[in-house]
């Protein structure tokens, strides 16, 4: 078989996860909770499936769940979408990538990717035949826009950016969603802005959406995971926000992907939509993990990149061993010491950034101590 993806082997998740529970280290590497979800969102996941919710949803999703989406997004952003033109349930946030990505991407175009970036960006490029054109970013989280412009050529048709960003943790300022619209208007090209880490921020930053950015509004997908929100990471479902051109593209491969996602979650989610207090709570909940996670690396010898967002935290191992790359170290860290983090050059498109790993701190607390007692 000629391989569509031959440069594309087994994502990183899934090769530290094994490798974690091969040797029974604490896994602090794909990011996942090991805590409940809330239990009104099992409640009403069980009474959708008693009500006998049990068949296919509408294509585009629960109607009503889109709206408590939409009403989400007017309480807390002061955005107005319209649910039934510019709202589509996903499989995850992973689905709604791929599927815009596939439904404006053609054989020959180029998208532009700020590195670091998440894994699945590069292959759901490639897959349509496109090209990945990969910029890095500064692990400060700043963004070389000069850099960006300079890298759009007549082929290019989008750009796709990820804040917060996963694994840098950068979070974008008001003027870096000025200089991505400046570019995208003047090249005319559309954005994917994955946005699953949206409420993740930490020390009062704020985090600027494109969808508050009217000129970006106008021309991006935003990509949401309630995965992520509502620590439910194996419900596999999120969402993509839209205008109606873009989102009728969009429906058009979402209906021969997938076609409709989990009816019963739907339901359930449409429950829990309605207390804001949860997704406001986030933040406190996770910066006192953040910080506890990364007073036990800096006690066993990392260096550490602030973490200003996402759930995860970037350490410099290099004082604890300087022989090893990050892959080698991850390897290492995860069968020796019994802790198990992500190296980071697989975020990069070349192996140049080295000497950092990637630790999760969407952990019970006693998981982050456990940790960081097998660390000292
Ligand atoms: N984008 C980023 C940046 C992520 O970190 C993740 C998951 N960890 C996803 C997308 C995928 O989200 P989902 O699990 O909802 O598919
Ligand atoms: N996004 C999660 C992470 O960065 C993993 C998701 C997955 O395994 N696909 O760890």
């Amino acid at each position: 078989i000629r391989s569509k993806l031959p440069q594309t082997g087994t994502t990183i998740f899934t090769v530290m996860s094994q490798l974690a529970g091969e040797h029974g280290a604490i896994n602090l590497s794909q990011g996942f909770p090991d805590y409940p979800c809330p239990p009104a969102l099992i409640e009403a996941l069980h009474h959708a499936a008693q009500a006998g919710f049990n068949q296919y949803a509408p294509m585009a999703g629960l109607p009503a769940l889109r709206e408590a989406i939409a009403r989400k997004l007017q309480q807390s952003r002061a955005v107005s979408v319209d649910p039934d033109n510019e709202i589509t349930i996903t499989a995850g946030a992973t689905q709604a990538i791929f599927t815009a990505v596939a439904a404006v991407l053609h054989a020959g175009d180029e998208a532009i990717v700020i590195d670091p970036s998440y894994d699945s960006y590069a292959p759901a490029i490639a897959a349509q035949g496109a090209h990945a054109i990969r910029i890095s970013a500064g692990l400060d989280g700043r963004i070389d826009w000069p850099a960006v412009a300079d890298a759009v050529t007549p082929r290019t048709r989008m750009i796709l950016i990820n804040n917060p960003n996963n694994p840098s943790t950068g979070v974008f300022t008001a003027a870096d969603l000025d200089a991505l619209a400046d570019i995208a208007e003047h090249h005319d090209l559309l954005v994917l802005a994955d946005e699953v880490y949206e409420h993740l921020v930490y020390d009062g930053v704020e985090h600027h959406s494109v969808l508050a950015h009217p000129r970006l509004r106008q021309r991006s997908f935003a990509i949401y995971s309630f995965g992520k929100t509502f620590h439910a990471t194996g419900w596999k479902i999120g969402y993509c926000v839209a205008p109606p051109t873009l989102s009728s593209e969009f429906r058009k491969i979402h209906q021969f992907l997938v076609f409709c996602v989990n009816a019963p979650a739907q339901h359930a989610l449409v429950e829990v939509l309605r207390d804001p207090t949860h997704w406001q709570s986030l933040p406190a909940f996770f910066q006192s993990r953040r910080d506890r996670l990364a007073q036990g690396l800096q006690d066993a010898g990392f260096q550490l990149v602030p973490s200003r967002g996402t759930y995860f935290q970037l350490a410099d191992y290099r004082s604890i061993r300087d022989d090893l790359d990050d892959v080698a170290f991850a390897r290492w860290l995860t069968i020796e010491r019994g802790v198990a983090c992500i190296p980071v050059s697989v975020f990069h498109a070349d192996a140049r950034q080295q000497g950092l790993v990637r630790f999760c701190f969407a952990k019970q607390e006693a998981t982050l101590d456990a940790a960081i007692a097998r660390l000292k």
